[in-house]
């Protein structure tokens, strides 16, 4: 019965079909640390190879520990498939190229991570892969940007630093006019937005954030939610009508349901060409952290969101901070979405704007005692981090300003610590960042 539990929190630790080991009925998902699997007999592996069977053939294209963080993944996003990869920026990368090949472009919004910029901006160009920029804040600005060459449509569902919403619904409903999937970076929302339920074909997730939760292995997955036809235009999605020559001439598109009876080609497609071709999958000993991390994930996303909410109310009032950036506080439609597409809580990142520019911001950083000072997100502590002169550093000036990226912002990923440490913290570090250097002082 938990299996069918809708609930995260059931979900997180039952998910999926496993139970227990079923050689040694170990109740803990172990670690299958094979590279190989023996087939049966020469028919077996045969059928395998072909794809008459479904089954375990080399573990740089599935695994029974990913197995299972794949299932339950799945199920905590509404989806009907998941393939696991070693990063998120695997993932993104593999979103894409599962789409388009050299020649064909994709839209995206302008609000993404630097890294994220850098792989669309620089190396899928090298690639012949053109991104074309649209900006979010019109959905509108996604159709004008459609050609006859544009395979999907990507963006993030709650973008750092501006912590601006995705119109997922308005750019969906978009996409799916002219058969172009939209493809959600669900990263800083796992549990609390669901974006296969708002119009979404295929979700990502660096898992190495909330999912993994503790700051200790990278991962990244492609959730195929099932729910996009991809043979409705077959001119629209080549590499899921034409024949694939380097699978006997598979069309994507129609064997996928004939063989599993669900319309998951995205998600094979993905593993059995690109884990094959481009390798980067998850070793299974860091799919096992991962699994630790989101049996837990549930419960840490509630006190993530609840301190945040803590912290922003506080941040409001300190004399010393000019801006608060949250989801919630956005007005008008922006600030709307939140409501929309969010339940159980509104993420745990923060922003801010120091009063005194990049000076103030980076005295506040250095004043910090309890959080760590790192390029990450989504870690049971707290964290923070000024993008501008560190993650965002890359971008041009231009791209800093379309990114919400000013120079005295602060990125704050709220911890599972108690709310008042937290605060204290801040404070402490607030009121440093108000006096003049002792420099300035002498
Ligand atoms: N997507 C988002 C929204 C991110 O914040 C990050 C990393 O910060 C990534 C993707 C890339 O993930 P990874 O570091 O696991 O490669």
């Amino acid at each position: 019965m938990s299996k069918q539990s809708k609930n995260p929190e059931t979900i997180a630790l039952h998910g999926g079909d496993y139970r227990s080991d079923p050689a040694t009925t170990a109740v803990a998902v172990p670690i299958y640390r094979t590279t190989s699997y023996q087939f049966n007999n020469t028919g077996h592996a045969a059928n395998l190879f072909a794809l008459k069977e479904f089954g375990n053939i080399y573990t740089r294209i599935m695994n029974p520990t990913n197995d299972v963080l794949e299932k339950r993944v799945a199920a905590l996003e509404n989806g009907l498939a998941c393939v696991t990869v070693g990063s998120g920026q695997a993932a993104s990368t593999f979103a894409i190229v599962n789409v388009c090949q050299a020649g064909d472009n994709f839209v995206s919004s302008t609000d993404l991570y630097g890294g994220t910029v850098n792989l669309f901006t620089h190396t899928l160009k090298k690639l012949g892969i053109e991104v074309r920029y649209a900006d979010p804040s019109d959905p509108k600005n996604f159709e004008k940007a459609i050609d006859e060459k544009t395979r999907c449509f990507y963006a993030e569902t709650l973008p750092n630093p501006a912590l601006r919403v995705f119109p997922m619904k308005e750019v969906s409903d978009i996409g799916r006019k002219h058969n172009i999937p939209l493809i959600m970076d669900n990263t800083a929302a796992p549990i609390i937005c669901k974006p296969l339920d708002h119009g979404a074909a295929v979700v990502v997730h660096s898992l190495t954030k909330f999912i993994g939760g503790h700051g200790t292995v990278i991962g990244g997955c492609l959730v195929d939610g099932g729910n996009f036809d991809w043979t409705a235009d077959p001119k629209r999605q080549p590499l899921f009508n034409e024949p694939d020559m380097s699978y006997g001439g598979a069309k994507w598109g129609e064997v996928v349901p004939q063989l599993t009876g669900a319309n998951v080609s995205f998600a094979v497609r993905a593993r059995v060409c690109l884990l094959r071709d481009l390798g980067a999958p998850l070793s299974p000993d860091n799919a096992w952290g991962i699994i630790q991390g989101l049996e837990t994930a549930p419960l840490r996303m509630q006190q993530h969101c609840s301190n945040a909410t803590k912290v922003v109310d506080f941040l409001q009032k300190h004399k010393n901070v000019e801006r608060v950036i949250y989801p919630t506080l956005h007005k008008g439609a922006i600030g709307d979405r939140t409501k929309k597409y969010f339940s159980g809580g509104n993420g745990a990142l923060v922003g801010i704007e120091v009063k005194g520019g990049v000076e103030a911001g980076k005295k506040f950083i250095e004043a910090l005692k309890m959080f760590y000072h790192v390029a990450n997100i989504g870690d049971a502590r707290s964290l923070a981090i000024h993008p501008a002169t560190t993650t965002h550093s890359q971008l041009t000036p231009e791209e800093l300003l379309a990114a919400g990226v000013t120079p005295g912002y602060v990125r704050l990923s709220i911890g599972i610590e108690h709310p008042d440490d937290i605060i204290a913290d801040l404070k402490q570090a607030l009121d440093a960042s108000g006096k003049p250097s002792l420099k300035a002082v002498s």
